[in-house]
């Protein structure tokens, strides 16, 4: 089954898509399986990382503006190559193994959606298959 979810999003942020994709899962119905969570936009991304402290959210935005500057040489008129780096390096999508109904995922594993331009209104896919 296919699912979409919309967000609307800060300028830059890593926002917890994990209770979406538990719906999801559930909705669907399925057991064991495979779900792949999907980010169609190219200044947007999908990443598993830490849930407990907040401040690692904030330290990955920091750590992500230093590793990924705006400069001065870029060239794509839009004026946010900045943030189609920060997409493509972190990607567009995850995959989480299905077990007993939830997601398979570390005890400080969470699923998120990033922001690299916004505020914007974004949109993510969950598909989830039985297998
Ligand atoms: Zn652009």
């Amino acid at each position: 089954m296919l699912f979409e979810f919309d967000l609307k999003t800060p300028a830059q942020g890593m926002i917890d898509i994990t209770r979406e994709v538990r719906e999801a899962i559930t909705e669907s119905g399925v057991d064991e399986g495979i779900c792949v969570i999907f980010c169609p936009h190219t200044t947007g991304a999908v990443t598993i990382n830490e849930n407990a402290d907040p401040d690692v959210k904030a330290d990955f935005i920091f750590g992500m503006d230093k590793i990924f500057p705006d400069m001065k040489e870029f060239r794509h008129s839009e004026g946010n190559s900045d943030a189609h780096l920060k997409s493509s390096s972190v990607g567009a999508s995850e995959t989480v193994i299905v077990t007993k109904g939830r997601p398979l995922l570390g005890t400080w594993q969470g699923i998120y959606f990033c922001e690299f331009d916004g505020p914007r209104k974004r949109k993510f896919y969950v598909k989830v298959m039985r297998g």
